[in-house]
């Protein structure tokens, strides 16, 4: 049986309606538009076009974005000034730093430069650790938005056994948080593999839910899971194909077909996680404007 499509891109524009009708009501009580800017640094051409979507999805909800265009030259010092001016600047609620920023400068010390009422993409080690605890904090958009996508669609995480493939700061190690959570969680028993895991299809033949993240085409087959697994692609990976003028497509980190095959759900990529990113993003702007996670 062919599995049911996960739509983060149905499901992104109904949270993005509702931040927009937000705003409006926000504005309406003499607010100003909530505020986000973006910092980009360099020209890697997919952190250009995320940067770009992101401003778009800005001009859609009624977030007066600006973004910064820095050569890979700055140094670190340069750069962390620059957001301690943002920091100071009262018209600015959201900052974001797009990454990767370039090797010489250090990702931690960028993000713990901003202030982490600011931290809209919920990196600042304040905001991982309130989370953790339990605490009102911003929440990375990408496991923040894969939580959405369980509720819309009302799958169940409780009780069940979750794979979560791929541990980063960004998505794996804050989804394993979430979905464990008894408290305002996934209250799910959660496995976090990473490039250290020994086999790793002992671990996901046995998934009812499997979140993927790693970065790598074609990883997970229809071999490594079981009939009727809940499958969330969080890959996002350009490889070569020729049909199209761009001379490449974009593919996920499963092998799509022989998953879906086996699947009951599963997200589409492009079209599945990618959008609810982006729509998390917006929502936690609005919240940094409203200050309503540190009054
Ligand atoms: P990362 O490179 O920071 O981390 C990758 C993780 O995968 C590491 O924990 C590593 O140990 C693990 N890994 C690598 N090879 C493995 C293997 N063979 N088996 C098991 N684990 C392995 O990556 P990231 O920033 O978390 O991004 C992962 C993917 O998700 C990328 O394709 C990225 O583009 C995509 N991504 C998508 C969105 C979205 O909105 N859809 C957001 C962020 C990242």
């Amino acid at each position: 049986m062919a599995a049911s499509y996960i739509d983060g891109k149905v499901v992104a524009s109904q949270i993005k309606a509702r931040v927009k009708t937000d705003i409006e009501h926000w504005v309406s009580k003499d607010n100003r538009l909530p505020s986000l800017q973006v910092i980009l640094v360099g020209n890697n051409p997919a952190s250009q076009s995320y940067v770009k979507s992101k401003t778009t999805d800005c001009e859609e909800v009624g977030i007066d974005s600006d973004t910064l265009f820095l050569p890979d030259t700055i140094s670190e010092k340069e750069l962390c000034e620059i957001i301690h001016t943002f920091n100071e600047d009262e018209n600015t609620d959201g900052i974001l730093v797009q990454l990767p920023v370039p090797d010489h400068i250090s990702t931690h010390a960028i993000i713990e430069a901003i202030d982490y009422r600011k931290d809209v993409d919920g990196f600042h080690p304040m905001n991982v650790g309130r989370m953790q605890v339990g605490q009102p904090a911003f929440r990375p958009c990408t496991p923040a938005g894969i939580m959405e996508l369980f509720d819309h669609y009302s799958i169940p995480t409780k009780g069940k056994h979750i794979v979560v493939i791929g541990a980063s700061q960004i998505v794996g190690t804050p989804m394993a948080i979430m979905l464990s959570r008894e408290k305002d969680g996934g209250k799910a028993t959660v496995t976090l593999c990473h490039r250290y895991t020994k086999d790793l299809t002992k671990h996901t033949i046995n998934a009812d839910i499997l979140v993927v993240a790693v970065g790598s085409p074609g990883l997970i087959t229809g071999t490594m899971v079981k009939e009727d697994v809940v499958v969330i692609d969080v890959g996002i990976n350009r490889v070569a194909d020729n049909t199209n003028d761009r001379g490449y497509k974009i593919v996920g980190d499963c092998d799509f077909e022989s998953v879906s095959e086996k699947a009951s759900w599963i997200t589409p990529v492009p079209g599945g996680v990618g959008p609810m990113t982006r729509a998390l993003l917006m929502k936690n702007t609005l919240l940094a404007a409203k200050k309503a996670l540190y009054p």
